[in-house]
């Protein structure tokens, strides 16, 4: 099968700053792909040179098994969901929605009735005479997603589009793009920086860390393998620990990640500590001890025993947790 998107050795540099650093990429058709990184790694520059506001400096991206160096956005068959949702704020939501079809030549009618499709679609057929500024942040996020789908791009670009909606809004919005998305079977190509979000709905994702990518597998893979330190700590906040405790806990002298919720209070464990943090939340408490000089998370659920401050606590933990990585 030809892949939507691939990267072969693309760099962007602007001056000195590597933005974009080498990156090798394939994004299969219909997946949900998520771009995973801190502020600055290269995540939007990378969407940017997807969609073709932005040219690379080396390397060859191809779009459907085409190299698209000549061909400029509009040709792409590409769309982009913004995070700021850049609607037209004197225009109602149906002209809105519409619009990319009048720039195409569309007659008004099949324009209209296409625009109402989608409308429906993202659960907004009543508010097609509203102005932007007459919406919700989600409802907004929604006419932002009809405006680029009514266009029917073969790849969805979304540039963190959930990142101005409160907690409850985003998770109701995840679940509903990922409905959506596998409704459509188009391929989107997500950034975020919120790795939950990430690991919740992406197929396969990205980890990228300074312009290169740091990993790319499943979340599953990439939270239960990551494969260097920078990968462990940013995907779920794992533990990780330095050589020397790896191996007192029975590991080889290299480093490894250990996740919070793999460790559990057993007074025969490998690793006991002093408790100097904890937090409440909610489902349970984050209790931070410190180790031979490492502080290590614990999360214990609601139920067990909370320590105090202070005290000593040894956990034990299945030996399969501790995962040992490629770091040197
Ligand atoms: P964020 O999550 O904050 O949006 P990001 O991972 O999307 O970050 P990019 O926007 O791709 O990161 O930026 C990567 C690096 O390239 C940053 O250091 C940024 O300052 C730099 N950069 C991006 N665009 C330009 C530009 N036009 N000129 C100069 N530097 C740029």
């Amino acid at each position: 099968m030809t892949a939507a998107v691939e990267f072969r050795a693309v760099s962007r540099h602007f001056g000195s700053v590597k933005a974009v650093d080498g990156v090798d990429l394939t994004i299969a058709e219909g997946a949900f792909f998520a771009m995973l990184g801190p502020s600055g790694s290269g995540k939007t520059t990378c969407l940017r040179l997807i969609s073709g506001f932005e040219q690379p400096s080396s390397g060859q991206i191809r779009i459907f098994g085409e190299d698209v160096s000549a061909t400029p956005p509009h040709l792409r068959n590409v769309n982009t969901v913004f995070q700021d949702y850049a609607l037209f704020p004197h225009m109602n939501v149906r002209d809105n929605v519409a619009y990319g079809l009048m720039v195409k030549g569309m007659a008004r009618a099949a324009r209209y009735a296409k625009a109402d499709a989608m409308l429906a679609l993202v659960k907004l057929d009543a508010y097609g005479s509203r102005k932007p500024g007459q919406l919700s942040g989600g409802q907004r996020q929604r006419v932002a997603l009809a405006r680029a789908l009514v266009n029917e791009p073969r790849v969805l670009l979304l540039d963190e589009p959930l990142g101005a909606l409160d907690l409850k809004l985003r998770e109701a919005m995840q679940d509903e793009l990922k409905s959506l998305q596998r409704r459509l079977g188009i391929t989107f190509v997500f950034v975020t920086h919120d790795q939950g979000e990430a690991l919740s709905m992406a197929d396969s994702l990205a980890v990228f860390n300074e312009g290169r990518i740091a990993q790319i597998g499943t979340p599953a893979q990439v939270y239960a393998h990551p494969r260097t330190r920078f990968v462990a700590d940013f995907v779920g906040s794992s533990n990780v620990l330095p050589p020397a405790l790896t191996r007192s806990l029975g590991g080889p002298a290299k480093w490894s990640s250990l996740r919070p919720e793999a460790l559990h209070p057993d007074p025969q464990g490998r690793l006991t500590g002093t408790v100097t943090s904890l937090r409440y939340l909610g489902a349970g408490n984050r209790v931070t001890l410190s180790a031979q000089g490492q502080d290590i998370a614990v999360l214990l659920p609601t139920g067990t025993e909370a320590p105090k401050p202070g005290q000593s606590l040894t956990l034990t933990f299945d030996p399969s947790a501790l995962h040992v990585m490629d770091d040197a």
